[in-house]
């Protein structure tokens, strides 16, 4: 047994997104029904209905940062109960038994995590994503969301926000240390946010002088356009740490140089391009180019539970379900400060 709901569909890689329906199963014993108030757009969502990531199954709905309320739970359901202010970030299900699920690093599950969306179900079925009026869940892979954090910009944090807090507190960003953040759009903001939460010295490395002022204003210490390539003089061996969140491909070695001993530059970003690495500049001053995948569950609460510690929520613009398709369009032409987020409320009949 199913219900069906209404969806926001990607017909395929090219034709426009439509208001649809999607089916959800029935609430299983440890399932949690979540009725979706707030659903993120992430520029996975579009790389993934593009197919730049590979051919996809659709009709497919999109869509990994949720939040809403729990509606039902299941008889095992311990955790939840029904009202709960909840979300659900980029993956629904992982084995639980191999050394990364023991370790608490459910995204990098040796037996494949289960994605939120187009990915194969335990039952079998393809999983649908939050572009929807709800979800079912497994309680294992259900958020906490903090009365503090703004319920309406709380969405991003469970792909944008984990993305960037993991590899920061990986690798250790906090008072003393210098972190560069490449690109200011959904994710890119959000580490500067929390890397200057952590107590960081946060530059921003842009291309332009354009985002010079809000960057500034979301707590970065320091500003520099890359298009200046003086930029590169100035900063040689400065940072600790370099998050980049850029989907294309940079001129990696360039900024490696950026890196002072021991220093890590990590990419977040998923170019579909090589970027290519001279070997004497990570040999120079023992450097390292290292990539990193969201985080895992009790780290994504762990997020969640700081960000509502240090008053940190997303910049966010709101948008409709019968906008959808403008707001792809404006994400892929960087034109958002900085994340979108779909008011749910417009997709019920
Ligand atoms: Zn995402
Ligand atoms: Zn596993």
């Amino acid at each position: 047994m199913s219900t069906v709901i209404p969806a926001i569909v990607a017909p395929s890689a090219t034709d426009p997104l439509f208001t649809g329906t999607v089916e959800r199963r029935d609430v299983g014993a440890k399932d949690v029904r979540i009725d979706i108030r707030w659903a993120g757009i992430c520029h996975s969502d579009i790389h993934t209905v593009q197919g730049d990531w590979g051919p996809q199954p659709y009709p497919l709905t999109v869509g990994h940062e949720i939040v809403g309320t729990v509606a039902e739970v299941g008889s095992e359901v311990t955790n939840f109960a029904v009202g709960d202010r909840v979300g659900v970030g980029c993956l629904v299900n992982s084995c639980g038994e191999c050394a990364s699920c023991a370790a608490g690093a459910e995204q990098y599950c040796e037996n494949g995590a289960t994605g939120t969306y187009a990915a194969k179900d335990v039952d079998g079925t393809i999983t649908q994503g939050g572009y929807a009026t709800s979800v079912v869940v497994t309680e294992g892979f259900v958020l906490r969301v903090p009365e503090a954090i703004p319920f309406e910009k709380a969405a991003p944090l469970l792909c944008a926000g984990i993305t960037t807090y993991s590899p920061l507190r990986h690798w250790n960003a906090g008072p003393g240390k210098k972190v560069a953040v490449i690109g200011l759009g959904g994710l890119g903001h959000m580490a500067v946010k929390i890397a200057h939460a952590m107590g960081a010295e946060v530059t921003v490395l842009s291309r332009s002088e354009a985002k010079r002022d809000d960057a500034l204003k979301l707590g970065a210490d320091h500003y520099f356009a890359t298009e200046d390539r003086e930029t590169f003089r100035t900063l040689r061996n400065e940072f600790d740490l370099i998050i980049n969140s850029v989907s294309a491909a940079i001129d990696l070695d360039a900024h490696l140089k950026l890196l002072a001993l021991d220093g890590t530059l990590v990419n977040v970003g998923a170019p579909s391009e090589p970027m290519g690495v001279r070997a004497g500049t990570l040999i120079g001053r023992r450097r390292s180019f290292a990539g990193s995948n969201i985080g895992g569950i009790a780290e994504t609460q762990e997020m969640l539970d700081f960000c509502a510690e240090h008053g940190i929520a997303p910049e966010v613009e709101i948008t409709s379900a019968d906008q959808v398709n403008e707001a792809w369009a404006r994400v892929l032409a960087s034109d958002v400060r900085y994340r979108f987020v779909i008011d749910i409320e417009t997709l019920r009949g």
